[in-house]
């Protein structure tokens, strides 16, 4: 077991520190008041090769792994992005990357993984339903076969980044859930090339990180070849669950790197805010919540490495579901508490929108509802590790 990060992993990070510098608070300040995409920073990962860290060299990435994303991320997170760049490169790349690395064929990983790796194409995931929520295996849009196409029809809700998106990873049933031996059977994903008339997308105003948009999508007599088919016919659900390992970790670290960003911060302020004669840090009533909730982030950043290390090692896949749930729950609680302290350590302050720390902890709040909640993750731990009967 070594904690040490290689030297390839240390120049990662200090080629991610320097971008968060770069693209500071400031930046993503201005980003959400005009609600408008980050694209001079999603240009810069792809520049510095961030984007593709976990994509083979042949599909045009760096051949390394999740681990050295985590790391990346984590800098970018903790050194000025708060929890913008884990959730811009979440939607932006890896649900598309790593569903298409894994489950495309040869051809789809040609046309597709090189675009995405260079920031030249955004991808989008379409899975949530409105009747259907939580409970995935509900979802009802069809793809039906028709000559040598499939006409895919249905509603999703939450698509985030769609409506700038290259490619849609399209979560469809093939067969009916009443006509599937198992509920988890008869799901097919499917790459939809974008933008086409047949999906047609109108955003949701949400709480915070309005740089990306969150679409309502339609999609009507939607036509596309038999080769959109990614994976096997009838077994995207047990595709999409090697994306889902990921994805938790991905967004926990935007929780973990955040609250670190706000943990220093306030502390800082701390050090500098002076009140009945010294430093606000100097009262332990400011000090030990930060010092806590710092701590309580270390320790759930190490679950996070963990997970990734495992999920690279190709270690069982219990074992990376087991650590991913944790990690997922850990994390987010933990940038939660984070941002909630440095919050209150500002006063007043904290609510003004200069300060940056209310939008740490606007953003942070969407880590426990995506892309999975933390009932979720409990019900995972409760059920798959520890045994207890399922609850739903
Ligand atoms: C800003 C934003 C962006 C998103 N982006 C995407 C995207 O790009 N693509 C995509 O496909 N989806 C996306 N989502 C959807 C997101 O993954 C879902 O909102 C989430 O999975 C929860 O589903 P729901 O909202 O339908 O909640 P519901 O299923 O209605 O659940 C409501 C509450 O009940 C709880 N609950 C339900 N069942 C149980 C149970 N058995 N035990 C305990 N608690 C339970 C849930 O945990 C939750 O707290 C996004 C959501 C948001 C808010």
């Amino acid at each position: 077991m070594d904690f040490n990060y290689t030297k390839e992993q240390k120049m990662i990070a200090d080629s991610a520190r320097d971008i968060a510098k770069k693209f500071g608070p400031e930046y993503w300040y201005e980003k959400e008041e005009n609600q408008s995409y980050p694209i001079e920073f999603y240009e810069a990962l792809a520049k510095a090769e961030i984007l593709g860290l976990g994509i083979p060299e042949e599909y045009g990435g760096s051949g390394m792994g999740l681990t050295e994303m985590v790391i990346a991320m984590d800098e970018l997170c903790a050194s000025g992005g708060g929890v913008a760049p884990a959730l811009i490169i979440l939607i932006g790349t890896t649900f598309g990357a790593i569903s298409i690395l894994k489950h495309g064929n040869e051809e789809q990983k040609k046309k597709y993984l090189p675009l995405i790796t260079s920031g030249k194409m955004r991808t989008a995931l379409g899975l949530t339903e409105p009747d259907a929520g939580t409970n995935t295996l509900d979802i009802s849009t069809f793809a039906e076969p028709d000559g040598d196409d499939y006409v895919i029809n249905g509603n999703k809700i939450f698509i985030t980044g769609v409506a700038d998106a290259g490619v849609l990873i399209l979560v469809t049933r093939t067969t009916s859930r009443q006509d599937s031996a198992k509920p988890s059977q008869g799901l097919s994903l499917f790459i939809v090339d974008l933008p086409n008339d047949a999906v047609k997308a109108s955003s949701i105003p949400k709480h915070g990180i309005n740089y990306i948009k969150t679409y309502d999508l339609g999609i009507d007599n939607l036509r596309v070849p038999k080769e959109a088919l990614l994976g096997e016919l009838g077994k995207g659900w047990y595709h999409i669950l090697d994306t889902l390992n990921p994805e938790r970790i991905i967004c926990a670290v935007g929780a973990v790197g955040g609250g670190r960003l706000a943990v220093t911060t306030a502390s800082k302020y701390a050090n500098e805010r002076v009140v009945f004669g010294k430093p606000i840090g100097t009262n332990q009533g400011v000090q030990f919540p930060l010092a806590e909730a710092y701590a309580k982030l270390e320790c759930a950043k190490l679950a996070l490495l963990k997970a990734a290390v495992l999920y690279d090692n190709n270690e069982n896949s219990k074992l990376v579901g087991d650590i991913s749930n944790i990690a997922k729950f850990a994390g987010v609680e933990a940038g939660i508490e984070a941002t909630y302290h440095a919050m209150q350590a500002f006063g007043g302050s904290g609510y003004a929108k200069e300060y940056h720390v209310e939008r740490w902890f606007r953003e942070v709040q969407l880590m426990r509802l995506a892309p999975i909640t933390q009932q979720m993750t409990l019900n995972y731990i409760g059920e798959h590790i520890l045994g207890m009967p399922k609850s739903y």
